[in-house]
């Protein structure tokens, strides 16, 4: 390598919350008033100390600052631009809500599962720089010996993420008045004594608008002359039909995703100035999975050969990865080798510049081992299955397709289950109560034996069956008691999936899921619900609905596997869940929901592939529900309320009975059902579950009588919008009396 050439590790960002989640630990006791903000900030300071300290030790130059918001990035930027007070109390009024004030929004931060608060912008909106909880965080970082390099989030991007509640009012148009607090902010860094400033700008990677562009057009040429540098840092995917307005714009460096779109860095190195600090995003921030240090060197060594200095990096914040693999005890050695989490990543990256800086041979061996566990990843019987593969390589079309179309399917089961007009039902669970929590936990920690769990919750299942019988619900579920959550109780019965015991990835705020892990080719060893199907339905002459989550929601919320494209492993996934749709229905299940509630949340973030993935996604779903007869019913659930772009792959889905989230949107979404001339049937919340408010029969009668305008009422369920685990008995009971009363009023009426 070139002796001039100079390479530095950045990071981009890193977790917050704490190898042992201690943020949330003090997030929460704060809240409920256990303990007091000292406190909190206090061990927010170490938990930010410590993890600059360990990013350094681990080979990171370029420590991000600025990345460790107490609830959300995006929440800390609303807070630098004077769009939300300075103050704890007004901080956590915006993300959580308070006694005077409703939570702000929340929403998914790109395609990740990473929640954001949305800033709420008026056509008269003013913005103020307050920097000073960023600079006392460079200070800090100083004092720490660290190089620090400031990350904000870019005013286009900003801008592109709020929304206002004025109509036809487009945020971007405030652009103006944002410029002028960013020039400020660049000259308080510089003073502060910060030479780069990462500018986080994902919004690169979307399809943008004639305005947007002009916004980074605009933006970018006011900050010219800042007394810092930039790197303008996009994430997430390619710039494709944007590199030209990235490489246009007059920053110091750029940093582009190289591991979800590897083919731009062509096109980057054709267009970027000599003088372009590249840094290239090389190390997956978005999976678990070691990398081959091998074939990065095969594609950097030309960069830094041709262009002397270049920054590496993981593709993305390491936000959305756990923190360290080495807690991971229980992993063999085998599956651990196979792996990297935040920690991991960071030395991968300092094995990559040693490497660069000092050749090769300087870091043999650790190349060694990395492509030597690459390969047995790739030979190891654990992963490939032949038998799973010939099944799921090119499946049958026939296999897609229910026996009848969607009108004869309905006589079948009308002549099968009589139910009412308007039949009454739930999305599955029932509370998940602190003796449930509890009784899971003491099973967990073996203070409890298999018998005495098993007992536990049957009782829970019998007690919950009967209620709901006597309450008159017509088509009746078991409760899901058993279930820990609705995408690790199947991957902890399915081959090919493994599960972290310290594995937590921030959700939002202080909510943290620990993604199962898809390593191999997934296959079903034994039926997975039906014992409890069968226990519950011999409780109750009602239809016992079986309960299954889906394919692609099972996809969606694991790390997946790199090795193959996401549409084989869902694939895979998809003929488990069919084999286990058959068992319920050789069973006797009437009645079988497949819950697809992350189905929307896979979308790409380009327009242009939205057709792909949802064909496969539909593909999938029918491959699991398909393979039934006319007469068993296969009911769909999905927990959110935007259907108008995806509606006809709704309808391709083709199952009998959908059930979606309305209760808050006054039925309003029913006209993409509408207006697409849906078939089938659909159960439209009436009860929203987010909220401890207990309706009354009106209001559901209300929303009901909306529904019956858009819908032929032989169309219609009657639900709740979402599953009860959440919710408390004492608001369940009442809610769904009042429910199953609105049904018969209305069945009076209509
Ligand atoms: N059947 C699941 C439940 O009721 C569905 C949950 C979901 O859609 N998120 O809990
Ligand atoms: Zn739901």
């Amino acid at each position: 390598m070139s002796s001039t050439s100079n390479i530095q590790v950045a990071t981009l960002g890193f977790p917050r919350i704490g190898p042992k989640r201690e943020l949330k630990a003090a997030l929460e006791s704060f809240w409920s008033g256990k303990s007091d903000a000292g406190a909190l900030i206090a061990t927010a300071r170490t938990l930010r100390s410590d993890s600059w300290q360990r990013q350094a030790s681990l080979g990171a130059d370029l420590l991000p600052v600025g990345d460790f918001a107490l609830y959300d990035q995006v929440l800390d930027t609303s807070v630098l631009l004077g769009v939300v007070p300075e103050g704890l109390d007004a901080y956590f009024a915006t993300a959580r809500g308070s006694r005077t004030q409703p939570a702000a929004e929340m929403t998914k931060w790109f395609d990740t599962n990473y929640h954001y608060i949305v800033p709420e912008l008026s056509p008269e909106q003013n913005f103020a720089l307050h920097p000073q909880g960023l600079l006392d965080a460079l200070a800090a970082a100083e004092e720490a010996g660290v190089t620090p390099r400031p990350v904000v989030i870019g005013p286009v991007t900003y801008l592109l993420l709020a929304k206002s509640h004025t109509e036809g009012f487009d945020p971007i148009r405030l652009l103006d008045r944002l410029i002028p607090v960013y020039q400020q902010l660049f000259a308080r860094l510089a003073e502060a004594g910060a030479e780069w400033v990462q500018i986080d700008e994902p919004a690169l990677v979307l399809d943008l608008s004639d305005a947007a562009r002009t916004a980074y057009r605009t933006a970018y040429a006011a900050f010219a002359d800042a007394p810092v540098k930039l790197m303008l840092t996009s994430y997430f995917g390619a710039l494709g039909d944007n590199t030209d307005l990235a490489l246009s714009l007059p920053v110091a460096g750029l940093h582009v995703d190289l591991v979800r779109a590897p083919e731009q860095l062509d096109a980057v190195l054709a267009g970027a100035r000599a003088d372009l600090l590249l840094s290239l995003g090389v190390i997956d921030g978005r999976n678990i999975w070691r990398a081959d240090l091998a074939a990065i060197l095969n594609r950097i060594e030309p960069v830094v050969a041709a262009r002397g200095s270049v920054v590496i990096a993981p593709s993305c914040s390491l936000l959305h990865s756990p923190i360290d693999l080495d807690r991971e005890t229980e992993f063999d050695d085998e599956l651990r080798s196979w792996l990297a989490f935040a920690v991991q990543k960071i030395s991968e990256l300092n094995i990559l510049a040693r490497a660069l800086r000092e050749g090769r041979e300087a870091v043999a061996a650790e190349l060694d081992a990395a492509t030597a566990a690459l390969d047995t990843r790739r030979r190891s019987p654990r992963i490939d299955r032949a038998d799973v593969r010939a099944r799921a390589s090119d499946p049958d079309p026939a296999l897609l397709r229910r026996g009848s179309e969607f009108a004869e399917r309905q006589r079948a089961q009308r002549e099968r289950l009589k139910l009412p007009a308007f039949p009454t039902t739930t999305i599955g669970s029932f509370p998940q109560t602190e003796q449930v929590r509890k009784a899971r936990a003491d099973h967990t920690a073996g203070r409890i034996d298999d018998a005495a769990y098993e007992q536990f919750l049957r009782e829970e299942t019998a007690r919950t069956v009967a209620w709901q019988e006597k309450v008159g619900l017509d088509a009746l579920v078991h409760g899901e008691f058993e279930r820990n959550d609705m995408v690790q109780y199947f991957g902890e019965q399915l081959d090919g999936f493994a599960f972290t015991r310290h594995g937590w990835v921030q959700s939002y705020g202080s909510r943290c899921v620990r993604p199962p892990i898809i390593y191999g080719d997934v296959a079903r060893p034994a039926p997975m619900t039906v014992e409890w199907w069968r226990y519950a339905q011999s409780l109750t002459a009602k239809p016992m609905k079986g309960m299954l989550t889906g394919p692609v929601t099972i996809l969606n919320w694991s790390f997946v596997r790199n090795d193959q494209p996401r549409q084989r492993t869902c694939r895979q996934i998809a003929f488990a869940i069919r084999d286990e749709v058959l068992d319920l229905e050789a069973a006797g299940a009437p009645m079988i929901q497949i819950d697809e509630a992350a189905l929307r949340e896979g979308l790409p973030l380009r327009r242009s592939e939205w057709d792909a993935y949802l064909e496969w996604a539909v593909a999938c779903f029918r491959i699991a529900a398909s393979g039934v007869a006319d007469t068993t019913q296969i009911h769909t659930h999905m927990c959110y309320s935007e259907f108008n772009d995806i509606i006809a792959a709704i309808g391709a889905m083709d199952a009998d009975v959908i059930s979606i989230e309305t209760a808050r949107s006054k039925m309003e979404l029913l006209e993409a059902f509408r207006s697409h001339g849906y078939p089938a049937e659909i159960g439209p919340g009436v009860y929203d579950i987010h909220s401890p408010r207990v309706p009354a029969v009106e209001d559901m009668t209300e929303l009901l009588e909306l529904a019956t305008k858009r819908l032929s009422p032989d169309q219609l369920w009657v639900n709740p919008d979402c599953g009860l685990k959440t919710r408390k008995w004492p608001e369940v009971e009442p809610a769904i009396v009042a429910m199953v009363e609105a049904a018969r009023r209305l069945r009076e009426t209509v």
